[in-house]
């Protein structure tokens, strides 16, 4: 059918059958929109295309074959190109619909999650690979022989890689293949991961994780739907056991993901990976390079790749065929995306499991109350690993009350701390100090006025770092010199610093222990995987006696010789406010605690308190997590907050005060009322003012039966946010600031 130029065709009249078809682009759009076919070119749902949006291109998805618009043809435009690729599976376009539904953001912004690698979809740029070819002449210039002496070993390389090897040119490279000395020819890089082991006898499981193991093999080769937790202690060899889940689901032919807190952090993690399969996984994170990226999404959308680990945006991944998502640390907050589209990995990857029809495992060691109510529900699978492997025990732990047993003046490291690192560090052991605080002193202020150093763009204290004799803000990274003066009362040299940093816990340190070696392990001094790596190994080798960390330090590392973890201020991250402070404080505690004596020798920690009858502290002395989870359970139960409630948050932020709390006022005022949905605020945000922007928070409450979802969608539909103002949906919020 020929395509019609008229304006005057009514949309009625419009050729429809395989002329149109819906596109959704990549963009903060709602939906999918109306784009022509050109005659030659048939599309499916899923197809990848290439369609013109305002003055550029841009790669979008097919997601109807019939338009809906009653758009006159003639102001439509074409698809510019069918992409030769897989088309996006059908379960995972409901995915993103449903991910795009439930989190109230914008289709067309879930779908940029999913097309993450979009260079992925051109043809490869071939570059040629290199071998040696036929006879060389006897003489040849240096770096001539460099370069064939680096290929007599047969393996095919690429001119970057021998350019950087044997420290040549590239032209060299491409005269010598020109003279016949070298034989080129399209190298390629292959899916990673795609032959995996999955049989491996070498295998010995306790009784226990012989059993958890069967289990989870059923459920991952049952080819239904279920959630399943498996809850282990720290050391009870619970990757080994969820290894074998992910191994029944690749014999089963279909693929299966990992997904992962801080992925970064965790090399320790792929030694056991590469132990258990033989071969690495594909990684998918956000410091993947682009070229890797493209491979590794080519491969998961083709399925040739068997199994991903990444961070949380590895759901988003197209897979051709998901057949399993374990959700390692499935308490973890960072599953929790707080910017653009504000989704929880975990209770996505569940949604995702139930779509695609199979099992997903959460695991952890501090499972979330959520998680643990479910599975008292009925809802989910429990599975325990109780014993310790390899027999080690679990520390001792002590409440040092710093009412009854203060540090000296100007310290923060109590007698009986102090007393444990020279004991330990006597008996040639490892000891940790744990806070989570960055920086020298979190607080700089002038002791003659009492003048604080503040933020200009956020309402936070500055940071001193004395490493880089600098006050930072560490929520916008602003960056200032400590000034001689006092900018306020001209006072010189009148600073004094008021609380720990793990700079300030460091000099105490060596005050105390002038001959141990001290290590900060922090964010802003450890910056990339490969310095996380080289600082882990440097602790395994004991090059370190006394490890200064944040919570860097928490994630899943085994030092055998660590044998003291002492918490300097186990309150800190009580004080919140937050609905989960307690919660969260208990998991980050006993982490740190279980770093503690995970070799053959006993561990002891001491967590330092002003509030030693505090719930979260005496569960941590007695170990006793269960108890602490039925208290907190108990209570959320009395408020009507989740998980036996639902939360949603509005966030709305601007940079001009006054406007932002008139238009707060009005959309308060059309706040539709029910007698089961409390709406409360506008209230300045704990973070009021950040990054220059002012910010208010509502939260809105309601009982489990109600779609808040639903009722927002009405609230919202009546109010027009004025362009300089930003208002953000968080369904099922996981921080307050
Ligand atoms: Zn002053
Ligand atoms: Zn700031």
């Amino acid at each position: 059918m020929a395509m019609t130029q008229s304006s005057l065709l009514i949309a009625e009249d419009a050729p429809e059958s395989g002329k149109r078809a819906q596109v959704l682009v990549p963009y903060p759009l709602s939906r999918a929109y109306d784009y022509l076919l050109p005659g030659d070119m048939s599309v499916q749902p899923g197809d990848y295309v290439r369609v013109p949006l305002g003055k550029r291109d841009t790669p979008g998805v097919v997601w109807t074959l019939e338009g809906k618009d009653k758009i006159d043809p003639a102001k439509l435009k074409n698809i510019q190109q069918k992409y030769a690729f897989e088309p996006m599976p059908q379960v995972h376009r409901q995915f993103l619909e449903w991910v795009a539904r439930y989190t109230m953001s914008d289709l067309g912004a879930v779908l940029k999650m999913s097309l993450s690698a979009p260079e992925a979809l051109q043809p490869p740029k071939t570059a040629n690979a290199y071998t040696l070819a036929g006879a060389m002449p006897e003489k040849l210039p240096a770096a001539r022989r460099k370069i064939v002496e680096l290929l007599s070993d047969g393996v095919p390389r690429r001119a970057v890689d021998i350019a950087r090897e044997a420290g040549c040119s590239a032209a060299l490279i491409r005269s010598m293949a020109a003279a016949g000395q070298l034989a080129a020819r399209p190298a390629s890089s292959p899916a990673p991961c795609r032959d995996i082991n999955l049989d491996d006898t070498s295998l010995t499981f306790s009784k226990d994780q012989q059993s958890a193991a069967d289990a989870l093999r059923k459920l991952a080769g049952a080819g239904k739907f279920s959630t399943v937790l498996l809850d282990g202690v720290t050391g009870s060899g619970k990757t080994e056991v969820y290894f074998e889940a992910v191994a029944e689901a690749v014999r089963q032919g279909r693929q299966a993901l990992i997904l992962l807190p801080e992925i970064s952090l965790s090399a320790q993690f792929l030694e056991r990976f590469e132990r258990r399969f033989g071969t690495a996984p594909a990684l998918w994170h956000s410091e993947v390079p682009a070229a890797q990226r493209r491979v590794t999404w080519t491969g998961v959308a083709e399925g040739k790749t068997k199994v991903v680990v990444g961070a949380r945006s590895a759901l988003f991944l197209p897979y051709a065929d998901l057949g399993l998502i374990i959700v390692d640390e499935e308490h973890d907050a960072s599953f929790k995306q707080e910017e653009g589209v504000m989704y929880h990995a975990r209770d996505m990857a569940i949604v995702r499991a139930r779509l695609g029809g199979f099992a997903a495992v959460l695991v952890s060691a501090t499972p979330s109350l959520e998680t643990m109510v479910n599975v008292q529900q009925g809802k989910y699978h429990y599975l325990q690993l109780p014993a310790r492997h390899a027999g080690a025990k679990l520390p001792d732990i002590h409440i040092v009350s710093l009412k009854l047993a203060p540090p000296s003046r100007g310290k923060f490291i109590s007698p009986l701390l102090e007393k444990a690192l020279q004991e330990t560090f006597a008996a040639g052991e490892q000891s940790l100090l744990f806070l989570n605080r960055r920086g020298y002193a979190p607080l700089t202020l002038c002791r003659t006025c009492g003048f604080r150093f503040q933020c200009p763009s956020c309402s936070a204290w500055l940071v001193e770092h004395k490493r880089f004799s600098r006050l930072q803000c560490h929520h916008c990274g602003f960056l200032q010199n400590v000034p001689r003066a006092c900018p306020s009362c001209n006072d010189e040299d009148s600073f004094a610093a008021c609380g720990p940093g793990v700079e300030r816990i460091q000099e105490e340190v060596q005050g105390l222990l002038p001959d141990a070696r001290t290590f900060i392990l922090a964010s802003d001094v450890i910056t990339s995987p490969n310095m996380i790596r080289g600082a882990v190994r440097d602790i395994e080798d004991r090059k370190h006696d006394i490890i200064i960390g944040t919570q860097i330090i928490a994630k899943g590392h085994h030092f055998p010789s660590l044998t003291c973890v002492g918490v300097i201020d186990a309150d800190l991250g009580l004080s919140g406010g937050d609905l989960r402070a307690g919660e969260r404080t208990f998991q980050l505690l006993h982490q740190v605690a279980g770093r503690a004596g995970r070799g053959e020798k006993m561990g002891r920690v001491y967590l330092q308190t002003y509030m030693p009858e505090q719930s979260v502290i005496r569960a941590l002395a007695k170990n006793n997590r269960d108890e602490f989870l039925a208290v907190e359970a108990r209570e959320r139960e009395k408020a009507g907050m989740p998980p036996f409630g639902r939360l949603a948050g509005l966030i709305v932020s601007g940079p001009d005060e006054m406007k932002l709390d008139q238009f707060c006022r009005a959309v308060a005022q059309k706040a539709p009322r029910y007698d089961d949905i409390r709406v409360l605020g506008p209230a300045p945000a704990p973070m009021a003012y950040l990054r220059g922007r002012h910010r208010r928070r509502f939260l809105i409450k309601a009982g489990k039966e109600i779609s808040l979802q639903k009722y927002l969608a009405e609230w919202l539909s009546t109010v027009k946010v004025p362009s300089a103002l930003l208002l953000k949906v968080d369904i099922d919020p996981q921080s307050f600031f």
